[in-house]
């Protein structure tokens, strides 16, 4: 049986649940440019690749991803669609309300969009918490792989990089044009700069501007990191890494 609730109908949804104990992922993503060489879908498609793999191991749903997020930043190039924090806040409030009143307790909110989405997403989980008396749990793989990232000599975390280049290339190698990618590493700012995996990382986020991002449009094609570095196999060690930490986390809310 599928794990996604859209392709269930509402008697195989409430087993489901049931059998799932309650617990159900929200994959939280964004449309919008992802250099020469990734679908625009690519933060929305790895929140639900990372969902889809965890929910087959331990029979939880996924309810419908949430297909935009904040990024007025990129809306220097075409296909990019923003929404206002504000209405990403109430939207995945929405969707936790609605699941709540069918008897889901527990959520996992998967955060493809980076630290871009994050704020946003834990005033949802905060509300939420306090008015419905649900849990709610975020899910950020940047954070949840940080031991891993220095073992596959990654750089830091970008856009289109090769950290997301090569998840996609594992799962979707057909939607990647790896040929048209253009490297642009990423220079780490001293004070300002927040990745799990850099040292100076300073829980202190200054949201890039648009003229942040013209600038890479110019260099690269709206890319910032290495990812002519990309490769299937070392996606495929991201990718599994990711489920599996996920997978300890469900397993965790079902005790
Ligand atoms: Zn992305």
């Amino acid at each position: 049986m599928s794990v996604w609730l859209q392709d269930c109908s509402w008697r195989e949804l409430d087993e489901q649940r049931q059998a799932a104990k309650n617990v159900v992922i929200i994959p939280v993503g964004s449309t919008e440019q992802h250099g020469n060489h990734l679908p625009l879908g690519t933060d929305t498609m790895v929140a639900m690749l990372l969902a889809e793999d965890a929910a087959k191991e331990t029979g939880v749903v996924v309810a419908p991803p949430l297909w935009s997020g904040w990024s007025p930043h990129h809306m220097v190039l075409p296909g990019t669609i923003t929404i206002r924090p504000e209405i990403l806040v109430e939207l995945l409030y929405d969707v936790i309300q609605s699941l709540h009143a069918h008897g889901f307790r527990k959520f996992i909110a998967i955060n493809g969009h980076r630290i871009v989405n994050i704020s946003w997403m834990q005033l949802t989980a905060e509300r939420a918490q306090r008015q419905l008396g649900v849990k709610v749990v975020l899910f950020d793989p940047a954070y949840m792989s940080k031991e891993l990232i220095g073992l596959l000599d990654y750089g830091p975390v970008g856009h289109s990089e090769e950290i997301e280049t090569s998840q996609i290339l594992y799962k979707r190698p057909e939607l990647v044009h790896l040929e048209k990618a253009v490297d642009n590493p990423v220079v780490p700012h001293e004070l300002y700069s927040v990745d799990p995996c850099f040292t100076g990382d300073t829980l202190c986020y200054v949201p890039s501007t648009a003229a942040d991002q013209k600038k890479a449009v110019e260099l690269a094609g709206g890319t910032t990191g290495s990812p002519t570095k990309s490769c299937p196999e070392k996606g495929k060690v991201y990718h599994e890494y990711l489920v599996a930490n996920l997978v300890k986390v469900i397993r965790q809310l079902q005790k």
